[in-house]
């Protein structure tokens, strides 16, 4: 743990007690602050409570007497509409903190042996930070990762190392003071408009990232981070730009940066390109979207000293996250994956491009625009199986287009997927949905696991057979 010891003998109000919330409670109390800790949900409080955190109605409080109060990052500082207990802080000119700013303050005060890499984006954060936690453990570097994936930040160890820490856009606006030493911001589209009120405060929440790093990795696939890395490069920063092209020729990365055509990446210096690695045959980066991550953990190790030729040492032995393009069985040339995390169409969109011959199971609650955008890749498929409450408004996207049958659920889906496939010989059975799971599950992780459970019954039971 890293306790926050700026807060010693003060009174920090916490709000959110979720996972980061508690994380952040103990590490305030353990650093001598005198904590009261709350939620809207009155069983999360007496889970705190029942875990030895102080905890008290922050309606009762009087803020005039709080130094400050940490929000977890999933409460809503300004959109839709502040949340009361920031209202509160905000009339009684109480400052506003989150838990990766006082993980940044606490390393610059007392650990500078704890270098900061923060990577942000609007897709790809957690692939691009386990692979490069990943990367620098196989060089044998202290890393620890954390942040919006897995470990909250003030879970870290107080130890001399790398902490490669994911940083969602809530984090960073809460982050107000954030100086990593590196910084990384993958690619910007439209998301989280609901909490930050347009996509230009949206994306000017995530430049303000890299705004705040010494060096900078910067995606230049799309036009708004490529602006970004020109700004960042007039501003005298060290920039290294990342991407993914059509041909060597194409490379447009200027002097410095890594960049992948197809399957291979490579280390411009100079503006020379010369070839650093092959993706070939490594099923956890699979896709254009998988060689931008991995230029950008390759860019961010070099950024920490590292050559290219020791960056992409650890890159064929990357297992993978869960969830995200998970192989998760084979029989013979039938692939089983799991995508469960495709939540939306434009994720859905990097399976079904990495792979042909697809029998694809699609559907769940369905979001804006379904999965028309689609279209053009429906070539790749072979079969679609339609479940939960998307299933009718998908087929009829399908109809005339892609051969599809109405499953209702994962387990039919899943039987029928299978035998197709094994009747065909090969095809790659994919769990893709383009959908929120919340209909026939409690989460996407639910939904995943669920698939590979079934995936492992069915090859199970045909060896026993
Ligand atoms: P995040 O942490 O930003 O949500 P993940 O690494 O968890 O991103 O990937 C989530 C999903 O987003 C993946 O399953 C994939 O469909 C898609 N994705 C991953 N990386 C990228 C990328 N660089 N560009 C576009 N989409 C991506």
């Amino acid at each position: 743990m890293i306790e926050v010891t700026r807060y010693s003998d003060k009174t920090v109000a916490v709000f959110g007690l979720a996972g980061s919330g508690l994380a952040s409670a103990r590490a305030l109390a353990a650093g001598g602050a005198k904590v009261v800790a709350f939620d809207d949900s009155a069983e999360r409080v007496a889970a705190a409570t029942e875990a030895g955190i102080a905890t008290g109605d922050l309606h009762d409080l009087d803020f005039h007497g709080v130094d400050a109060l940490l929000l977890s990052p999933g409460v809503p500082l300004t959109h839709p509409k502040p949340h009361w207990s920031a209202e509160r802080a905000h009339a009684a000119g109480v400052p506003i903190v989150g838990d990766v700013g006082l993980f940044d303050e606490e390393r610059r005060a007392r650990l500078p042996g704890l270098a900061l890499v923060a990577i942000t984006g609007t897709n790809g954060k957690s692939t691009t930070t386990a692979l490069l936690g990943h990367l620098l453990t196989v060089l044998g570097d202290a890393a620890q990762v954390g942040g919006n994936i897995g470990r909250p930040v003030l879970d870290l160890d107080p130890v001399p190392g790398v902490a490669v820490v994911e940083c969602s856009s809530y984090q960073i606006d809460l982050a107000t003071t954030l100086a990593p030493d590196v910084g990384a911001l993958l690619n910007l589209s439209p998301d989280h408009i609901d909490r930050h009120g347009t996509y230009e405060n949206y994306a000017a929440i995530k430049e303000r990232l890299v705004a705040a790093s010494d060096a900078v990795v910067i995606g230049v696939d799309d036009a708004d981070t490529a602006a970004v890395a020109d700004r960042m490069e007039r501003a005298g920063k060290t920039v290294l730009r990342i991407g993914t092209f059509d041909s060597v020729d194409a490379i447009a990365l200027g002097r410095s940066g890594v960049g992948a055509v197809g399957e291979t990446l490579y280390r411009v210096t100079d503006g020379v390109a010369r070839e650093i690695a092959s993706l070939a045959g490594i099923g956890s980066l699979r896709g254009r979207h998988n060689a931008q991550n991995a230029s950008a953990a390759v860019a961010l190790a070099i950024a920490l000293g590292h050559t290219a030729e020791d960056a992409v040492r650890g890159l064929a032995t990357f297992p993978g996250l869960v969830h995200r393009m998970e192989e998760v069985g084979r029989a013979d040339a039938v692939l089983f994956v799991n995508d469960s995390k495709a939540t939306n169409a434009q994720s859905t969109r990097q399976a079904l491009a990495s792979f042909e011959d697809v029998y694809w199971i699609a559907g769940g609650v369905p979001k804006a625009g379904g999965i028309t955008e689609l279209a053009d890749l429906f070539g790749r498929v072979k079969r679609a199986y339609l479940i939960g409450e998307a299933a009718q408004a998908f087929a009829k996207t399908l109809t005339g287009r892609v051969n599809f049958v109405l499953s209702g659920t994962l387990e039919a889906a899943l039987d029928a997927a299978a035998s197709d496939a094994e009747a065909a010989g090969s095809g790659v059975v994919l769990l893709s949905p383009a959908c929120a799971s919340f209909d026939q599950f409690r989460s996407f992780e639910a939904r995943g696991d669920r698939f590979r459970t079934l995936v492992g019954e069915r090859l199970h039971s045909g060896e026993n057979a």
